[in-house]
């Protein structure tokens, strides 16, 4: 039996309401491809967009990042993409809104139709920090800040030096962004702003929880660097909550490496069994350790930390039970000169696998690893 054309036409509209409206009525959870049985993520660490906005090498620095973000997407073709915070270099944007050069950022991901989601980095609601030079013979180069004549510069705001808050770069992410996964968190962790879990599901059935992605806010910037006991106790209670005999594996991606890192990380030419290829620099750690890797240690379904913030490291290490791992500095902004990349994720159902890799902006790969135990 087939329906006439008119009919059809409706009830395919209503199909595609009905679609739009799951997509976006619930975006706690991702899901595997239908067809697919593995689920694959990118990490985007240390972008820095807005780097030395008033010369042409800031801007020239931002091209080569969408360029390499671009060719990372084209090859690996995830299925979502996570940015690892430091997105942009907030003490370098002299302007009221830091959110531009954080949408510019995001744009090869939305411009290819891929969810992403974000965490906050120590460079992202930095202060503006005023270059020495400009106040030399050659003197303060033009801001363009648009003058309000009614009102005090200061009020107007177009020029801002006090950096645009975590809650304002939230807010605009998402009002712009329907792709987006990022979330405020509780209320009760602020200043802590991106601190949230996504579930990924089975294609065939969203019952059948392949995996927790936790997302944290190591602080920096505006407070300091730091996950809180609040922060920790939060994660217990929720992962206590949503998965209370840990049957389900846990992923955790935060920014600032913690102190655990520099326990781990390979003091010689002999790495151990670390796997990597850059072992460049110290590990540059939280302030403090207020709880939260004591509880990532005691669950077994804890697979591995995620953290950026060192350009010179992107390593893996094996720590107790679980891998502490580098994603790999992806942005020609901020320090260091190692060539760009990516770290990718693939996870796979029945059984659980976890493998990682990086991708190098030239095509190649490596440092591929196994971190299921
Ligand atoms: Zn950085």
């Amino acid at each position: 039996m087939s329906l006439p054309f008119h009919i059809s036409i409706v009830f395919l509209i209503f199909l595609i309401f009905r679609l739009i409206l799951t997509v976006h009525s619930d975006n706690t959870t991702l899901h595997v491809q239908p067809g697919s049985s593995s689920f694959k993520i990118v990490l985007f660490a240390d972008l820095h967009f807005g780097e030395d906005t008033w010369t042409d090498w800031g801007p020239r620095q931002d091209v080569n990042s969408i360029k390499v973000m671009s060719t990372v997407l084209d090859q690996e073709h995830p299925d979502f993409v996570v940015y690892l915070g430091d997105i942009v270099t907030a003490n370098n944007i002299p302007i009221k809104n830091a959110s531009l050069y954080w949408d510019q950022a995001i744009s090869p991901t939305r411009d290819r139709g891929i969810p992403w989601s974000s965490v906050f980095g120590n460079h992202d609601d930095m202060y503006f920090e005023w270059p020495m030079e400009w106040f030399s013979s050659t003197g303060i180069p033009p801001l363009h800040c648009r003058v309000n004549v009614s009102r005090p510069p200061e009020s107007e705001g177009v020029c801002s030096f006090k950096g645009t808050t975590r809650s304002e770069l939230m807010m605009n992410e998402l009002e712009m962004n329907k792709l987006s996964y990022s979330k405020f968190g509780p209320k009760d962790l602020w200043p802590s702003i991106s601190n949230y879990v996504l579930k990924l599901s089975s294609a065939n059935n969203p019952e059948s929880v392949i995996a927790y992605m936790y997302f944290l806010d190591s602080g920096g910037g505006s407070y300091p660097e730091v996950i809180s006991s609040a922060q920790a106790e939060w994660f217990n209670r929720t992962s206590q909550e949503i998965n209370p005999n840990s049957r389900v594996p846990e992923i955790i991606f935060w920014h600032i490496p913690s102190q655990a890192y520099k326990e781990v990380a390979p003091r010689s030419d002999a790495h151990g069994n670390c796997i990597g290829s850059l072992f460049m620099e110290e590990v540059a750690a939280q302030e403090a350790e207020m709880g939260m890797m004591q509880l990532l240690e005691g669950r077994s379904s804890v697979k591995a930390v995620f953290v950026g913030h060192n350009h010179g490291l992107d390593w893996c290490c094996p720590y107790k039970k679980l891998w502490l791992c580098y994603a790999r500095h992806s942005g020609y902004g901020g320090y260091g000169n190692w060539p760009r990349g990516a770290r990718i994720l693939e996870i796979t159902q029945q059984p659980f696998s976890l493998k990682s890799w990086i991708r190098m902006q030239d095509g190649h790969v490596h440092s591929e690893v196994l971190l299921n135990s």
